[in-house]
Protein backbone atom coordinates (compact mmCIF):
# COMPACT_ATOMS: atom_id res chain seq x y z
CA UNK A 1 0.00 0.00 0.00
CA UNK A 2 1.41 3.63 -1.21
CA UNK A 3 -0.86 5.68 -0.63
CA UNK A 4 -1.15 9.63 -0.08
CA UNK A 5 -4.14 11.17 2.21
CA UNK A 6 -5.34 14.35 0.89
CA UNK A 7 -8.10 16.12 2.68
CA UNK A 8 -8.90 19.60 4.71
CA UNK A 9 -7.90 20.15 8.22
CA UNK A 10 -9.88 18.24 10.49
CA UNK A 11 -11.37 15.47 7.01
CA UNK A 12 -9.96 12.87 9.23
CA UNK A 13 -7.10 11.88 7.36
CA UNK A 14 -4.89 11.45 10.68
CA UNK A 15 -7.60 8.79 12.29
CA UNK A 16 -8.18 7.24 9.08
CA UNK A 17 -4.13 6.55 8.19
CA UNK A 18 -4.09 5.56 11.93
CA UNK A 19 -6.13 2.69 11.28
CA UNK A 20 -5.08 1.63 8.10
CA UNK A 21 -1.85 1.59 9.50
CA UNK A 22 -3.01 -1.03 12.70
CA UNK A 23 -4.70 -2.58 9.95
CA UNK A 24 -2.37 -3.27 7.15
CA UNK A 25 0.57 -3.14 8.84
CA UNK A 26 1.75 -0.24 6.58
CA UNK A 27 3.61 2.63 8.57
CA UNK A 28 1.44 6.38 8.77
CA UNK A 29 3.65 9.04 7.81
CA UNK A 30 2.41 12.30 9.39
CA UNK A 31 4.41 15.11 8.19
CA UNK A 32 2.27 17.35 10.94
CA UNK A 33 3.22 14.45 13.43
CA UNK A 34 6.97 14.74 12.89
CA UNK A 35 6.76 18.51 12.83
CA UNK A 36 4.91 18.59 15.85
CA UNK A 37 7.90 16.04 17.66
CA UNK A 38 10.54 18.01 16.08
CA UNK A 39 8.68 21.08 17.84
CA UNK A 40 8.56 19.42 21.20
CA UNK A 41 12.41 17.98 21.23
CA UNK A 42 13.34 21.83 20.15
CA UNK A 43 15.16 20.57 17.03
CA UNK A 44 16.64 23.81 15.89
CA UNK A 45 13.96 22.55 12.82
CA UNK A 46 11.48 22.18 15.05
CA UNK A 47 12.19 25.76 16.74
CA UNK A 48 12.29 27.27 12.71
CA UNK A 49 8.63 25.33 12.42
CA UNK A 50 6.98 26.46 15.45
CA UNK A 51 5.68 29.78 14.71
CA UNK A 52 4.92 29.06 11.17
CA UNK A 53 2.52 26.21 12.32
CA UNK A 54 0.72 27.56 15.39
CA UNK A 55 -0.25 31.22 12.63
CA UNK A 56 -1.98 28.19 10.38
CA UNK A 57 0.71 28.78 7.88
CA UNK A 58 2.85 26.03 5.78
CA UNK A 59 6.38 25.00 7.16
CA UNK A 60 8.90 25.55 3.92
CA UNK A 61 9.02 22.90 1.61
CA UNK A 62 12.55 21.92 2.16
CA UNK A 63 12.27 21.21 6.49
CA UNK A 64 8.97 18.90 5.23
CA UNK A 65 10.70 17.34 2.23
CA UNK A 66 13.87 16.60 4.23
CA UNK A 67 11.47 15.50 7.37
CA UNK A 68 9.64 12.82 4.81
CA UNK A 69 12.92 12.04 2.95
CA UNK A 70 14.50 10.72 6.00
CA UNK A 71 11.15 8.71 7.24
CA UNK A 72 10.70 7.15 4.11
CA UNK A 73 14.34 5.60 4.47
CA UNK A 74 13.23 4.00 7.74
CA UNK A 75 13.10 -0.27 6.91
CA UNK A 76 9.49 -0.35 7.91
CA UNK A 77 8.40 2.13 4.87
CA UNK A 78 10.29 0.25 2.28
CA UNK A 79 7.11 -2.14 2.09
CA UNK A 80 4.49 0.64 1.75
CA UNK A 81 3.50 4.08 3.44
CA UNK A 82 0.42 5.67 4.43
CA UNK A 83 1.15 9.82 3.16
CA UNK A 84 -1.12 11.91 6.01
CA UNK A 85 -0.46 16.05 5.56
CA UNK A 86 2.00 15.75 2.68
CA UNK A 87 2.31 16.92 -0.54
CA UNK A 88 0.09 20.12 0.50
CA UNK A 89 1.13 21.89 -2.41
CA UNK A 90 2.53 21.27 -6.30
CA UNK A 91 5.60 21.36 -5.54
CA UNK A 92 6.01 19.14 -2.75
CA UNK A 93 3.83 16.89 -4.75
CA UNK A 94 6.41 17.06 -7.89
CA UNK A 95 9.49 16.36 -5.17
CA UNK A 96 7.48 13.42 -3.57
CA UNK A 97 7.44 12.17 -6.99
CA UNK A 98 11.27 12.18 -7.94
CA UNK A 99 11.55 10.89 -4.22
CA UNK A 100 9.67 8.06 -4.94
CA UNK A 101 10.67 7.38 -8.13
CA UNK A 102 14.53 7.31 -6.71
CA UNK A 103 13.80 4.73 -4.37
CA UNK A 104 11.59 2.82 -6.73
CA UNK A 105 8.25 3.22 -4.69
CA UNK A 106 5.93 4.93 -6.94
CA UNK A 107 2.19 6.32 -5.54
CA UNK A 108 -0.31 3.47 -5.91
CA UNK A 109 -3.46 6.05 -5.20
CA UNK A 110 -4.52 9.25 -3.78
CA UNK A 111 -7.25 9.05 -1.48
CA UNK A 112 -9.21 12.61 -0.83
CA UNK A 113 -11.13 12.83 2.30
CA UNK A 114 -14.89 14.92 1.75
CA UNK A 115 -15.81 16.66 4.59
CA UNK A 116 -18.18 19.48 4.52
CA UNK A 117 -17.17 22.79 5.55
CA UNK A 118 -19.48 23.27 8.45
CA UNK A 119 -18.23 20.07 9.93
CA UNK A 120 -14.43 20.48 9.52
CA UNK A 121 -14.91 23.72 11.82
CA UNK A 122 -17.10 21.79 14.46
CA UNK A 123 -14.68 19.36 14.44
CA UNK A 124 -11.36 21.64 14.70
CA UNK A 125 -12.59 23.71 17.38
CA UNK A 126 -14.18 21.28 19.51
CA UNK A 127 -10.94 18.71 19.54
CA UNK A 128 -9.25 18.24 22.52
CA UNK A 129 -6.08 15.63 22.86
CA UNK A 130 -4.79 13.57 25.43
CA UNK A 131 -0.95 14.60 26.27
CA UNK A 132 -0.56 10.97 27.64
CA UNK A 133 -1.97 8.28 25.19
CA UNK A 134 -2.54 10.78 22.11
CA UNK A 135 -6.59 10.02 22.78
CA UNK A 136 -8.35 12.40 20.42
CA UNK A 137 -11.59 14.10 21.84
CA UNK A 138 -14.80 16.37 20.89
CA UNK A 139 -16.17 18.64 23.32
CA UNK A 140 -19.39 18.03 21.04
CA UNK A 141 -19.44 14.73 22.16
CA UNK A 142 -17.89 14.10 26.00
CA UNK A 143 -19.95 13.80 29.06
CA UNK A 144 -20.35 17.58 30.16
CA UNK A 145 -17.75 19.11 32.19
CA UNK A 146 -15.68 16.19 31.49
CA UNK A 147 -11.85 17.37 30.44
CA UNK A 148 -9.95 14.43 31.28
CA UNK A 149 -8.82 11.66 29.50
CA UNK A 150 -11.20 8.09 29.90
CA UNK A 151 -8.19 5.86 29.46
CA UNK A 152 -5.42 7.73 31.95
CA UNK A 153 -7.36 10.76 33.28
CA UNK A 154 -4.39 12.75 31.95
CA UNK A 155 -6.29 16.95 31.25
CA UNK A 156 -6.63 17.66 27.76
CA UNK A 157 -5.67 20.06 25.58
CA UNK A 158 -6.16 22.47 22.33
CA UNK A 159 -3.44 22.05 19.86
CA UNK A 160 -2.68 25.49 19.34
CA UNK A 161 -3.39 26.00 15.73
CA UNK A 162 -7.17 24.81 16.63
CA UNK A 163 -7.67 27.57 18.08
CA UNK A 164 -10.43 29.72 16.65
CA UNK A 165 -8.87 32.44 15.13
CA UNK A 166 -5.92 30.04 13.47
CA UNK A 167 -8.39 27.71 11.81
CA UNK A 168 -9.51 29.95 9.32
CA UNK A 169 -6.29 30.56 7.99
CA UNK A 170 -5.35 26.86 8.02
CA UNK A 171 -8.84 26.06 6.04
CA UNK A 172 -7.75 29.11 3.60
CA UNK A 173 -4.54 27.94 3.39
CA UNK A 174 -5.66 24.73 2.07
CA UNK A 175 -8.14 25.49 -0.70
CA UNK A 176 -5.34 28.23 -2.13
CA UNK A 177 -2.09 25.79 -1.99
CA UNK A 178 -3.56 22.13 -1.47
CA UNK A 179 -6.49 21.89 -3.43
CA UNK A 180 -4.82 22.50 -6.83
CA UNK A 181 -3.71 18.62 -6.20
CA UNK A 182 -7.23 17.54 -6.50
CA UNK A 183 -6.74 18.35 -10.42
CA UNK A 184 -3.03 17.16 -10.19
CA UNK A 185 -3.45 13.97 -9.21
CA UNK A 186 -6.75 12.96 -10.86
CA UNK A 187 -4.72 14.33 -14.48
CA UNK A 188 -2.46 11.52 -13.03
CA UNK A 189 -5.46 8.75 -12.41
CA UNK A 190 -4.62 8.67 -8.91
CA UNK A 191 -7.03 10.62 -7.19
CA UNK A 192 -10.32 8.53 -5.71
CA UNK A 193 -12.71 10.33 -3.54
CA UNK A 194 -14.15 9.03 -0.51
CA UNK A 195 -16.94 10.83 1.54
CA UNK A 196 -15.44 11.78 4.89
CA UNK A 197 -18.88 11.81 6.68
CA UNK A 198 -20.55 9.49 8.89
CA UNK A 199 -19.50 6.56 11.27
CA UNK A 200 -16.03 5.93 11.68
CA UNK A 201 -16.18 2.83 10.44
CA UNK A 202 -18.02 3.49 7.29
CA UNK A 203 -15.48 5.87 6.68
CA UNK A 204 -13.28 3.14 6.86
CA UNK A 205 -14.52 0.83 5.01
CA UNK A 206 -14.72 3.38 1.84
CA UNK A 207 -11.25 4.34 2.74
CA UNK A 208 -10.24 0.80 2.79
CA UNK A 209 -11.95 0.01 -0.60
CA UNK A 210 -10.58 2.78 -1.85
CA UNK A 211 -6.92 2.04 -1.55
CA UNK A 212 -7.24 -1.18 -2.25
CA UNK A 213 -8.94 -1.22 -5.39
CA UNK A 214 -6.89 -1.63 -8.63
CA UNK A 215 -5.33 0.91 -10.28
CA UNK A 216 -6.55 2.30 -13.49
CA UNK A 217 -5.46 3.59 -16.58
CA UNK A 218 -6.18 7.67 -16.31
CA UNK A 219 -9.35 8.58 -18.36
CA UNK A 220 -11.12 5.59 -16.56
CA UNK A 221 -11.44 5.90 -13.07
CA UNK A 222 -14.73 4.93 -11.56
CA UNK A 223 -15.97 6.16 -7.97
CA UNK A 224 -18.23 3.71 -7.11
CA UNK A 225 -16.68 2.66 -4.42
CA UNK A 226 -16.40 5.81 -2.82
CA UNK A 227 -19.34 6.95 -3.54
CA UNK A 228 -21.30 9.31 -0.42
CA UNK A 229 -23.47 6.76 1.62
CA UNK A 230 -25.21 9.68 3.47
CA UNK A 231 -23.28 12.70 3.11
CA UNK A 232 -23.38 14.48 -0.84
CA UNK A 233 -20.38 15.25 -2.36
CA UNK A 234 -19.66 18.79 -2.10
CA UNK A 235 -17.07 21.28 -2.91
CA UNK A 236 -13.45 19.87 -3.32
CA UNK A 237 -14.89 16.54 -4.02
CA UNK A 238 -17.63 17.89 -6.97
CA UNK A 239 -14.64 19.12 -8.70
CA UNK A 240 -12.30 15.70 -8.66
CA UNK A 241 -16.11 14.28 -9.33
CA UNK A 242 -16.35 16.59 -12.64
CA UNK A 243 -13.16 15.92 -13.96
CA UNK A 244 -13.51 12.39 -13.19
CA UNK A 245 -17.18 11.72 -14.69
CA UNK A 246 -15.62 13.46 -17.67
CA UNK A 247 -12.41 11.46 -18.40
CA UNK A 248 -15.37 8.08 -18.33
CA UNK A 249 -17.30 10.19 -20.83
CA UNK A 250 -14.54 10.76 -22.60
CA UNK A 251 -13.59 7.05 -22.70
CA UNK A 252 -17.03 5.85 -23.53
CA UNK A 253 -17.96 7.67 -26.11
CA UNK A 254 -13.86 6.54 -27.40
CA UNK A 255 -15.83 3.16 -27.00
CA UNK A 256 -19.20 3.72 -28.56
CA UNK A 257 -17.24 5.47 -31.73
CA UNK A 258 -15.19 2.53 -32.40
CA UNK A 259 -17.54 -0.01 -31.91
CA UNK A 260 -19.93 2.06 -34.69
CA UNK A 261 -16.97 1.75 -37.06
CA UNK A 262 -17.49 -1.17 -39.12
CA UNK A 263 -21.05 -0.67 -39.31
CA UNK A 264 -20.25 2.97 -40.48
CA UNK A 265 -18.40 1.57 -42.92
CA UNK A 266 -20.75 -1.36 -43.98
CA UNK A 267 -23.23 1.78 -45.15
CA UNK A 268 -20.30 3.54 -46.43
CA UNK A 269 -20.22 0.02 -49.00
CA UNK A 270 -23.73 0.05 -49.09
CA UNK A 271 -24.31 3.42 -50.23
CA UNK A 272 -21.23 2.92 -52.81
CA UNK A 273 -22.67 -0.10 -54.45
CA UNK A 274 -26.06 2.19 -54.89
CA UNK A 275 -24.32 5.13 -56.37
CA UNK A 276 -22.58 2.16 -58.86
CA UNK A 277 -25.93 0.28 -59.10
CA UNK A 278 -28.22 3.39 -59.74
CA UNK A 279 -25.36 5.07 -61.82
CA UNK A 280 -24.75 1.81 -63.97
CA UNK A 281 -28.73 1.22 -64.71
CA UNK A 282 -28.96 4.75 -65.85
CA UNK A 283 -26.74 4.22 -68.23
CA UNK A 284 -28.59 1.03 -69.72
CA UNK A 285 -31.34 2.72 -69.62
CA UNK A 286 -30.76 5.90 -70.95
CA UNK A 287 -34.18 5.48 -72.86
CA UNK A 288 -36.03 4.60 -70.00
CA UNK A 289 -34.92 7.23 -67.81
CA UNK A 290 -38.33 7.92 -64.93
CA UNK A 291 -37.69 4.38 -62.91
CA UNK A 292 -33.81 5.18 -62.58
CA UNK A 293 -34.20 8.79 -61.55
CA UNK A 294 -36.87 7.18 -58.95
CA UNK A 295 -33.96 5.35 -57.53
CA UNK A 296 -31.66 7.68 -58.14
CA UNK A 297 -33.20 9.91 -55.63
CA UNK A 298 -33.42 6.83 -53.15
CA UNK A 299 -29.77 6.26 -52.53
CA UNK A 300 -29.26 10.01 -51.75
CA UNK A 301 -29.67 9.68 -48.22
CA UNK A 302 -27.92 6.97 -47.84
CA UNK A 303 -24.76 8.52 -50.01
CA UNK A 304 -25.28 11.49 -47.64
CA UNK A 305 -24.53 9.44 -44.43
CA UNK A 306 -20.85 9.08 -45.67
P1 LIG B 1 -4.11 19.47 9.71
O1 LIG B 1 -4.07 18.63 8.49
O2 LIG B 1 -5.22 19.14 10.62
O3 LIG B 1 -3.98 20.94 9.46
P2 LIG B 1 -1.43 18.59 10.40
O4 LIG B 1 -1.12 17.95 11.68
O5 LIG B 1 -1.31 17.79 9.17
O6 LIG B 1 -2.88 19.15 10.62
O7 LIG B 1 -0.52 19.90 10.21
C1 LIG B 1 -0.37 20.87 11.20
C2 LIG B 1 0.51 21.99 10.69
O8 LIG B 1 1.82 21.48 10.36
C3 LIG B 1 0.05 22.64 9.39
O9 LIG B 1 -0.90 23.65 9.62
C4 LIG B 1 1.37 23.20 8.86
O10 LIG B 1 1.77 24.36 9.52
C5 LIG B 1 2.35 22.13 9.21
N1 LIG B 1 2.47 21.10 8.12
C6 LIG B 1 2.04 19.83 8.16
N2 LIG B 1 2.30 19.22 6.99
C7 LIG B 1 2.91 20.12 6.21
C8 LIG B 1 3.41 20.10 4.87
N3 LIG B 1 3.34 19.01 4.10
N4 LIG B 1 3.96 21.24 4.38
C9 LIG B 1 4.04 22.35 5.11
N5 LIG B 1 3.58 22.44 6.39
C10 LIG B 1 3.01 21.34 6.93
Amino acid sequence: MRIVLLGAPGSGKGTQAARLQAKHGVPQVSSGDLLRDAVARKTDLGLQAKAVMESGQLVSDDIVLGLIRDRLSRPDAANGFILDGFPRNIDQANSLAALLNDIGQPLEAVLLLDVRKDLLLQRLAGRRICPKCGAVYNVMSMASGATGCTNDGAELYQRPDDKEEVIGKRLEVYEAQTRPLVEHYTKLGLLRAVAGEGELDDVFERMEAAALAKPVPAGKVTVRATQAKRAPLKTVAKAAQKSIKKSVKKGAKKVAAKAAKPAKKAAKKAAKKKVVRAKSTKKASKKTSKPVAAKKKKSKPVARKK
